[in-house]
């Protein structure tokens, strides 16, 4: 069963009413992050319905700013997800943090029905976030009319103080395998595959994990959750330290 408002959303085309507006980013609490999200009826791959939802989730991701969205978070209970990492939000981070979390920049990836399989045993700890975790405000996405100063500051914020995946809010550290293989389909219907390490292996967990109803803080160590403004504080005694296991 998926979220009966989502669901009902979705499938009465409800949201075909508001087509000049993107959804907002749903957040945490909504029943919609608890369930698994449906295939993708492969005779609707290349339809003009998912293409307009895969393209508001590429704005929705791009605006928040964020490296990923699963189409959950725009309440539509789908198996898709987009992601891309760019020289641009990388750059706020130090040299020893990318080559730790061996986070390069790749091209938008859209993937449909995806299979996401591990490709080793090795993981790493790091600290990450999720845009449905983001705190309400004005750095919020409620409103997706914030000005452009507002926008640049939201950037400019995300990622000066985290550098990983989600905007203000919350954080954990959260153990991901470094190996990964996700197949799938791009939004044409063409066969699709990624082979996945470091960060990217991450992001691409990240977005796995919401299409089978699992969020960050279902795996997260959990004494390490915090808001993000304290991502620089020490971890309690007890956590395992961040890096490669
Ligand atoms: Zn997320």
């Amino acid at each position: 069963m998926f979220s009966a408002v989502a669901k009902a959303g979705w499938l009465l085309g409800l949201r075909e009413k508001n087509k000049t507006s993107l959804p907002p980013i749903v957040k945490a609490g909504d029943p919609v992050f608890h369930e698994p999200a449906q295939e993708v009826d492969p005779k609707e791959i290349g339809s003009d319905k998912i293409k307009k939802t895969v393209d508001d989730m590429v704005k929705v991701m791009r605006l928040a700013p964020g490296v990923g969205l699963a189409a959950p978070q725009i309440g539509v209970p789908l198996r898709i997800i987009v992601l891309e990492d760019t020289k641009e939000y990388i750059r706020y981070q130090t040299k020893e943090e990318i080559k730790a979390q061996d986070r390069h920049p790749f091209d938008l990836l859209v993937i449909l029905n995806q299979k996401l399989k591990k490709k080793s045993n090795r993981t790493a700890l790091f600290f990450e976030g999720c845009l449905s975790y983001q705190l309400p405000g004005w750095l919020g996405n409620d409103d997706l009319e914030m000005t452009n100063l507002q926008r640049h500051l939201a950037t400019e914020f995300e990622m000066k103080d985290l550098g990983v995946l989600s905007v203000d809010g919350y954080i954990a550290v959260v153990e991901r395998n470094l190996d990964v293989e996700v197949t799938g389909f791009d939004c044409n219907g063409q066969p699709t595959k990624v082979d996945a390490k470091g960060w990217q292996a991450r992001i691409l967990q990240h977005e796995c994990d919401h299409l089978d109803g699992t969020l960050y803080v279902d795996k997260m160590v959990s004494k390490t959750f915090r808001i993000t403004k304290n991502l620089g504080l020490p971890l309690a005694e007890g956590c395992p330290k961040l890096g490669v296991r």
